[in-house]
């Protein structure tokens, strides 16, 4: 079997075409194809016999909404879609001024065991493909009836360790006769994969890379976040300089603020004098307390900031959207797993 809407137009035709198909066929079936098409008997301009060969051929198989919850603070929605296997990944729709976001999963569950995040939890169970990836963008925007111009890789999952599949995502979402979302409107997160950032400057997208660093001593990283008991903070930033030199793009550090581990002032300036050299942008992340896990939010956060910007730092804090529904990532798979059945 096919996976049909892992395919770029160009490969659709290339397909069609051993298929014996004539090659228009391919943007026609594209088209409907992101459209939201759910089978192959919607594609009511094409032959009845090719509709048969597609569904003999090919896998279509749209994720069905098992969740959704909707915020009425700020109108933030969150879904929880059930895939083919049963498998179920979260997406947010997030309304910022500068344009409707949507924040995506790339891997079921996660194998990194960052101590503050609920998506790892459990462990990973298996990648998404490029198709699973696209459904969330697609399904969301046609349900929710809000045109997407963002995308954020910031879901459940590490982007960087499902690489080819984000590659493969990115260039989807990029066509024009698709989504046609251009890169500088994606952002991408990774906890700090250093040889997949490497790997990641060559291609000199301009999507916005976001570095989860969290603390700026290899103490406290390596107790939140194991990935960095293998590769220190100092290798990590070098690839981040590397990558900055590679690119142009300025870097974005995440830093979610927990209480007693990375708040302290002597953490702010180290992380300042750790990020002196390169262009980056610290987005100081109110921590979403996750049930299972004993670390708390940090009181600190307004005075963390100061400090870094006394230091001559660029400092965001995110802004909380969702509070009245589980929009911390992974929260909602995590609640529909315990409450069996969905
Ligand atoms: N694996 C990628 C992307 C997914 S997580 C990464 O590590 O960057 C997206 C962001 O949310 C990361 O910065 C992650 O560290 C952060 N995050 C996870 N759990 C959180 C929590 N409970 N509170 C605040 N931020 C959290």
């Amino acid at each position: 079997m096919v996976d049909i809407k892992s395919m770029t137009p160009e490969e659709l035709a290339v397909w069609l075409k051993e298929l014996g198909e004539p090659a228009f066929r391919a943007k026609q079936i594209f088209k409907w194809l992101y459209r939201g098409a759910a089978s192959f008997e919607e594609m009511t301009d094409l032959p009845r016999a090719l509709r048969q060969k597609l569904e003999e051929e090919s896998l279509l198989a749209p994720p069905e909404i098992a969740r959704k919850q909707m915020s009425k603070l700020d109108g933030t929605v969150k879904y929880l879609w059930e895939l083919a296997d049963g498998s179920c990944v979260e997406s947010v729709l997030m309304r910022y001024r500068h344009g409707n976001t949507v924040c995506i999963s790339c891997q079921v569950g996660c194998r990194m065991g960052c101590a503050f995040c609920a998506s790892t939890i459990a462990g990973k169970v298996r990648d998404l493909t490029p198709a699973e990836m696209l459904d969330q963008v697609l399904f969301t925007q046609i349900d929710s009836g809000v045109p997407v111009s963002n995308i954020v890789l910031m879901g459940i999952g590490e982007p960087l360790d499902n690489f080819d599949t984000v590659m493969r995502f990115l260039t989807l979402v990029n066509n024009p006769d698709g989504l046609n979302i251009g890169m500088r409107h994606i952002s991408l997160s990774t906890c700090g994969l250093v040889n997949e950032i490497d790997k990641l400057a060559q291609y000199e997208l301009q999507l916005t890379l976001s570095v989860s660093l969290h603390a700026p001593d290899d103490e406290t990283r390596s107790r939140i976040m194991p990935v960095n008991r293998s590769v220190g903070v100092e290798k990590l930033l070098e690839t981040c300089r590397r990558y900055f030199e590679k690119t142009g793009r300025r870097i974005s550090y995440e830093y979610a603020m927990i209480d007693g581990v990375n708040d302290a002032d002597w953490q702010a300036d180290l992380l300042a004098r750790r990020l002196k050299g390169a262009p980056a942008h610290v987005n100081l992340i109110p921590l979403n307390e996750v049930e299972e896990s004993p670390l708390r939010p940090s009181r600190r956060v307004a005075a963390f900031q100061k400090r870094l910007e006394g230091h001559g730092i660029t400092v965001t804090v995110r802004r909380k959207l969702g509070g009245d529904i589980d929009a911390s990532c992974g929260q909602l798979r995590r609640k529909a797993m315990k409450e069996e059945p969905l």
